[in-house]
């Protein structure tokens, strides 16, 4: 693939912030974007790393009314000896590349997708923030340009990466946050699009996630959208219960989002000679499985929050609190493999990541 290169004028060129403390997750973008077309009948085409700058797209762009889209989130993290790194990239435009088959959209080429975004993260390699827990965020995105407005599938797509330097993803960093169980709204059904990471999912949540955070929750946790009884996930992370020292996770059953840190958390926890299951679980085991103490821990995991440990869970008007509502040992762990691996602290014992 040739990429065509159009750098800043040093007059246009940004500024880095000083510091990450205090700039919200993903509202700061740097110096340069990776765009490329695509046409039916051409495929993809006109590649070109440019400054970053707004789209210009015609109203009628089929993907503003009918959200034919695809989206990606991975990060670039400074290692602790100053090189720059990917953790496992190739699974993001894997992932993308089922968002799209399933959203009618072109796939892409992972390796030359790679070569391209590589190329980019070395252009603004500066933005790469080095503060504790800071790590330089990757969105890369497809969207159907074609412009009619008219239901069928688009004939003109625009892929683009564009990058965000942030700290962490809820303002609480690394402590509990509080989560309330959907019983009203539903995220995924069968033959739907909850695997896939797909704009509509995110715009068709946030009613039920902006009615708990009135509530005093920080995300929703959402149920199967059948039986309302099976445990799916949260808002952005994938969910894990400590259950009798099990790392327990809902099985993936085409409404989930497939996780890469969830994918990650199952293979860390085997290697480390963990029990772990990918089962049906109902918001009714767990409940009583906290009553009884038998589940120990609750938490997140997601590529913008890492892990991220539930100190409450709130079903049916009733608040039920986890353990002493405090960060528990296994996410702790999870958390400082997981973290230690992505900056270098830690061995990396399945190669994971990899050099920019
Ligand atoms: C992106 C996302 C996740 C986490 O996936 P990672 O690959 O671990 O970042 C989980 N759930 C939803 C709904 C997501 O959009």
């Amino acid at each position: 693939m040739e990429v065509k290169l159009t750098t800043i004028t040093p007059e246009q060129l940004k500024t880095p912030p000083a510091t990450m403390s205090g700039v919200v997750f993903g509202v700061v973008f740097t110096d340069h974007m990776f765009c490329m077309e695509w046409e039916d009948g051409k495929g993809w085409h006109n590649a070109e790393i440019k400054p970053y700058a707004p789209l210009m797209l015609d109203p009628s762009s089929m993907v503003l009314h009918y959200a034919q889209m695809s989206f990606e989130g991975l990060k670039a993290y400074r290692s602790d000896s100053g090189e720059h790194v990917l953790f496992r990239p190739r699974e993001n435009f894997k992932r993308m590349n089922r968002t799209s088959q399933r959203m009618c959209l072109p796939e892409l080429d992972v390796e030359e997708v790679l070569v391209a975004l590589k190329q980019l993260l070395r252009l603004d390699s500066g933005w790469v923030p080095d503060e504790a827990g800071t790590s330089l965020y990757i969105r890369p995105a497809i969207l159907a340009t074609e412009e009619a407005i008219g239901l069928k599938v688009s004939s003109k797509y625009l892929f683009f990466i564009i990058l965000s330097p942030v700290g962490p993803y809820y303002p609480q960093g690394f402590n509990p946050v509080k989560i309330m169980v959907s019983e009203k709204y539903v995220r995924g059904v069968p033959g739907g699009v909850g695997f896939a990471k797909t704009g509509g999912n995110y715009a068709a949540s946030n009613l039920a996630e902006k009615e708990a955070k009135e509530l005093g929750y920080t995300q929703v946790l959402w149920l199967d959208g059948v039986e309302r009884r099976y445990i799916e996930e949260v808002g952005a992370m994938n969910i894990f219960f400590v259950i009798n020292d099990e790392i327990v996770t809902p099985q993936l059953t085409g409404s989930i989002l497939p996780g890469i840190t969830r994918m990650s958390v199952l293979e860390l926890g085997k290697l480390w000679g963990l029990e772990v299951k990918e089962i049906r679980i109902t918001i009714d085991e767990v409940l009583n499985g906290l009553k009884e103490g038998t589940v120990t821990e609750v938490f997140g995991a997601g590529t913008a929050a890492v892990i991220t440990p539930v100190g409450i869970l709130s079903y049916k008007g009733e608040d039920y609190l986890i353990g002493s509502g405090e960060t528990g040992p296994v996410a702790t762990r999870f958390y400082e493999h997981l973290t230690g691996i992505q900056y270098g602290k830690e061995k990396d014992p399945f190669g994971w990541v990899e050099a920019i």
